[in-house]
């Protein structure tokens, strides 16, 4: 038997796999997977962001979709090859379904598919005005009701939730919101976001002053318009704050600043929300038929609450309002918390020659940012990878490709070997008493991040000044007490404050769908954001994708939206799908509508 070449191999399988796919043969199809393979959609197939762990999972997905699917044309992308590397055969495909076109990635071993992803990229019919199919913009000819651009702008602006409803209401406009506006508005999908900051871009503009992006340009792009080459590795929050400005205005949304949602509740008689809204002192009530919450994952301060809070007599603030070290020069700050804003927030103190404590109660995760980016980042987000082909598509679609369940086998050895280039400086931090972790199972990041959204710090510089002393440091203690003019710590100690900073982080998602709908609603919804991972603040059952995020909930018509800027860009184009076929009536059948098991 001569041996098949990596395209063959693939060739081979997606054509087996299709003809057990047209037949109705899910026996044949599942038994193209390892017995604990994975196939990972995001709406293609499931019309849900949803990842089938092992055969059972595949043909319980197969059983209840493939009537409704029809998937056809599995093939290896145009202009592709597939690959072959350490036993794995890898390659780009692309498919159809009877209503959408889709993107996938599929990795084989021992001639079985070990990892398969499938992604809706268009519906058929509603193919994005783009590239061969660009709006003209001009309309030549003659005619004498002729209306300019600007003229059908404005009076759009002016009749969309006035005279006519929009389809889709996006409660909160920072990244997120206007991301997904963005594409709803490629997708025909008539959508305001509202905000009640005055300007796109000003919830960045409100966070401390010296705030940088801690990623790198190359994972920050929004949708369709990239950041041009000259743009800084990582961008100034004011810089990213203007680049939203004007990418709201080219991007033609409907964006209503100074905005407030105050309340929302749905109509189940008439399929549709009634939002309450406060515009510019106006009160107003929308009815849109989906509410999406974009209202930010460090949106909703953790204020702790401790004795003596009320009796002490200098400032004190959540991370969220402290404003930059200027009017705290030669003052004692104490900031409790040991995480990012902890750390950023140190850093700008000691430089304006503040007397600045960190108090640290439980370990963190810190990673030199060099480091991340060369060792975690590099292959799909940097420079380096742009000058090998990489596109920010197939970076996130490679991302994408390793289901949740397997992804911290692949970051374990990164963060191995990110713990030994940096070993000598780690020892510096863990002799100064700073407690380090690398996450659970020494997953670092990346897992960290999708477990809790918490627990670390991208070291850009505050770390070698906690090494170094000059921030100095409580590790392993709790705060007692405030005083009218000191903190008192669980070790006894007691330090003299002029300000204190909570840098406690930021509440679940859910707690918006509770203060803006119901407490009952948020309940039925559930926790947001976690993967049920068993490990720090994301207990269990394992859910194998994120709660709640970019996907159908248990409230009819109620989504949630957010993340960093690569999983806005990334997940908005699920998402604005998904809500497109629901205006234009595509039956959209979800598969494994996820269950409650935490309700915040
Ligand atoms: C200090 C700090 C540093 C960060 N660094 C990075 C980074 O480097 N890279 C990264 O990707 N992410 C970073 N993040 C995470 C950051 O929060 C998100 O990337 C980004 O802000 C999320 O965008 P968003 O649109 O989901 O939410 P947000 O930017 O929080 O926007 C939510 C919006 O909702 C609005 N809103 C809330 N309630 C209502 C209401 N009732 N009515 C109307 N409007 C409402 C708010 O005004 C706000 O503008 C950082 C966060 C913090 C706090």
């Amino acid at each position: 038997m001569s041996e098949q070449n990596p395209n063959q191999t693939i060739t081979h399988i997606l054509e087996t796999f299709e003809a057990a796919l047209k037949s109705g043969d899910t026996a044949a199809a599942v038994a193209l997977f390892q017995p604990d393979g994975y196939w990972r959609d995001l709406v293609a197939f499931t019309w849900n962001i949803k990842t089938m762990e092992g055969r059972e999972q595949i043909a319980a997905m197969l059983n209840s979709q493939l009537d409704s699917v029809k998937p056809s044309r599995l093939k290896i992308a145009d202009n592709e090859t597939a690959t072959e590397a350490d036993g794995v055969t890898q390659a780009w495909i692309t498919f159809e379904t009877g209503v959408a076109r889709g993107t996938g990635f599929i990795r084989v071993k021992d001639g079985q598919i070990w990892t398969l992803l499938t992604t809706m990229t268009e519906l058929k019919g509603h193919e994005e005005p783009k590239g061969f199919k660009r709006p003209m913009g001009a309309e030549h000819g003659a005619r004498v009701d002729r209306t300019s651009w600007k003229e059908n702008r404005e009076a759009e602006l002016e009749t969309l939730g006035y005279e006519k409803q929009p389809y889709c209401l996006i409660v909160g406009g920072g990244q997120g919101g206007i991301a997904l506006g963005a594409r709803l508005r490629q997708l025909g999908v008539p959508a305001i976001i509202i905000d009640k900051n005055e300007r796109p871009g000003d919830a960045w503009r409100a966070r401390y002053k010296t705030l940088c992006l801690h990623d790198p340009v190359w994972y920050d792009h929004m949708p369709y318009l990239p950041f041009p080459d000259n743009w800084p590795v990582f961008s100034p929050k004011d810089k990213i704050g203007d680049w939203l400005e004007m990418y709201t205005k080219v991007m033609e949304l409907n964006y209503w600043g100074a905005t407030t949602c105050t309340s929302a509740k749905y109509d189940e008689a008439a399929g549709e929300w009634i939002v309450e809204v406060e515009r510019g002192g106006e009160k107003l009530t929308l009815r849109p038929k989906q509410l999406v919450l974009a209202t930010g994952m460090s949106g909703k301060p953790n204020l702790p609450k401790f004795k003596g809070m009320n009796v002490f007599k200098g400032e004190q603030h959540h991370s969220s309002k402290h404003p930059g070290p200027d009017a705290y020069k030669g003052k004692k700050v104490v900031v409790i918390g040991a995480n990012n804003s902890a750390h950023d927030i140190c850093g700008a103190l000691w430089e304006a020659g503040v007397d600045v404590t960190m108090v640290q109660r439980s370990s963190t995760h810190i990673v030199k940012s060099n480091s991340l980016m060369d060792l975690a980042l590099g292959d799909l987000y940097s420079e380096r990878a742009v000058a090998a082909g990489m596109t920010t598509m197939k970076a996130d679609l490679t991302f994408a490709s390793i289901p949740y369940k397997i992804l911290h086998e692949f970051q374990i050895p990164v963060y191995n070997a990110i713990r030994e280039r940096d070993a000598e400086f780690y020892d510096r931090l863990e002799k100064r008493g700073f407690m380090l972790d690398f996450g659970d199972d020494d997953s670092g990041l990346f897992m960290k991040y999708l477990r809790r959204g918490s627990g670390y710090y991208i070291d850009v510089g505050a770390s070698d000044l906690v090494a170094d002393g000059k921030i100095k440091l409580k590790s392993g203690v709790d705060v007692v007490e405030l005083k009218e003019h000191s903190v008192v710590l669980s070790d006894g100690s007691e330090l003299e404050a002029d300000l204190v900073v909570y840098a406690t982080g930021y509440g679940s998602m859910n707690g918006w769908a509770a203060d803006l709908i119901s407490r009952e609603v948020a309940d039925k919804v559930g926790k947001v954001w976690g993967l049920g991972s068993n490990t720090t603040k994301d207990p269990g059952p394992w859910e194998g994708e994120q709660r709640n995020m970019w996907k159908p909930t248990q409230q009819h018509a109620l989504w949630f939206h957010g993340g960093n800027l690569h999983q806005s860009r990334h997940y908005s184009q699920y998402l604005s799908l998904q809500l497109k076929a629901r205006m234009e009536g595509i039956p959209t059948p979800v598969f494994g509508l996820q269950q409650v098991h935490h309700l915040s």
